[in-house]
């Protein structure tokens, strides 16, 4: 098998590399040739840790994998990242492990690539301002993938913590771009694109905060309990996700599925718009709402895409298992 470390994965993939990696695997999923598996997390009871896998098999693609890791929150006091995650890739013929990845990178990566995939697909062309909710580590991968897909002039953020607002600014600055930070009823009037992406439990971005024609990437709800906008938005938006089971149960729609406001049929995968089997945005003065859970066959989209880049630069371990 190849191993893929993760000191090797900054600088193998193009940004646009993973765009169509992530936008493949989504539509794939709607055309239902590929598919993901039950998730399962568990609390270790040890290290504070929650731990789990996400799985999955694209018959299209021919990668069947799982992402193994989770969350260690004593790991930045030993100079680790609290977040932990390989991927291990199969051979779906024989069942052999082909590969090995170093996954937390790859993480952040396919997740700023599919709250592009769903601006490419959702918000209105003419978007100039992108307003940023969140200002933690996924924040600049957010930033700079959305910057990609549309010419925003100016971008906009908020975040309950100020001290890490500097994140944004420097991330914008990088792009060229001019940031302010303001208040979030002031995002909603501002942004044409908001993107979310905290640990957030209650609703920050309230349902009048928002104005007609602005598309939402939901980024941060991937918990149940987990809560970044008013469920009332859900009703009054056009309900896109990944995956509709995990949307409902850990995503950002489970509060508006709870309260009665929407259900699952009114939620579009983003894969059914991206294979032309179902609508996207169909007035400019709509509000789309993407709810960004995470599923394991991105992670396995990009590191088959990253295992192909390591192999073709000469970056790939080989080892016997
Ligand atoms: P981080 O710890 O680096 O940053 C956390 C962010 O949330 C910061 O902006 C912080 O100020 C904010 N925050 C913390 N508590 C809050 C609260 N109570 N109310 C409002 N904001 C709060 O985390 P990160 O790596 O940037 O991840 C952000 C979120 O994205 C996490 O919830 C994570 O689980 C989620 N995530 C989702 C996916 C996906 O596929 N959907 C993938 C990776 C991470």
């Amino acid at each position: 098998m190849l191993v893929v470390p993760e000191k090797a994965i900054a600088g193998l993939l193009t940004e646009a590399a993973v765009f169509a990696a992530i936008e493949n695997v989504f539509a794939a999923m709607a055309r239902g040739e590929a598919r993901n598996f039950a998730v399962i997390r568990e609390g270790l009871d040890h290290a504070d840790a929650i731990y789990g896998f996400k799985s999955g098999f694209d018959r299209a693609g021919l990668v069947l994998g799982l992402k193994s890791g989770g969350y260690w929150p004593g790991n930045m006091a030993k100079g680790l990242t609290n977040h932990q995650s390989t991927v291990f890739l199969f051979d779906p013929d024989t069942g052999r492990a082909t590969a090995a990845v170093g996954g937390n990178l790859l993480t952040a990566l396919r997740t700023a690539a599919a709250s592009a995939v769903s601006i490419q697909h959702l918000a209105r062309p003419d978007a100039r301002v992108l307003g940023m909710v969140g200002a933690g580590h996924q924040s600049a991968f957010q930033l700079r993938a959305a910057a990609r897909v549309r010419t925003f002039d100016r971008i906009v953020g908020w975040n309950l913590h100020p001290e890490m607002l500097p994140r944004l600014a420097e991330t914008a600055a990088g792009l060229g771009l001019p940031f302010e930070a303001v208040t979030l009823p002031e995002l909603g009037a501002q942004a044409d694109v908001i993107i979310t992406i905290t640990s957030s439990f209650a609703p920050l971005v309230m349902a009048d905060f928002v104005r007609p024609g602005t598309h939402l990437a939901c980024m941060g709800t991937d918990t149940k309990g987990k809560q970044e906008v008013d469920a009332a938005l859900l009703k009054r938006a056009r309900v896109f996700t990944d995956e509709v089971g995990q949307s409902v149960t850990i995503g950002e729609a489970q509060h508006a599925v709870a309260q009665g406001l929407i259900d699952a049929a009114d939620i579009t995968p983003i894969g059914a718009v991206i294979a032309g089997l179902a609508k996207g945005r169909l007035a400019p003065e709509d509000i789309t709402l993407f709810d960004g859970t995470g599923v394991g066959l991105q992670d396995l989209a990009v590191a088959a895409a990253a295992v192909e880049a390591a192999k073709a630069r000469g970056l790939a371990q080989e080892v016997e298992i």
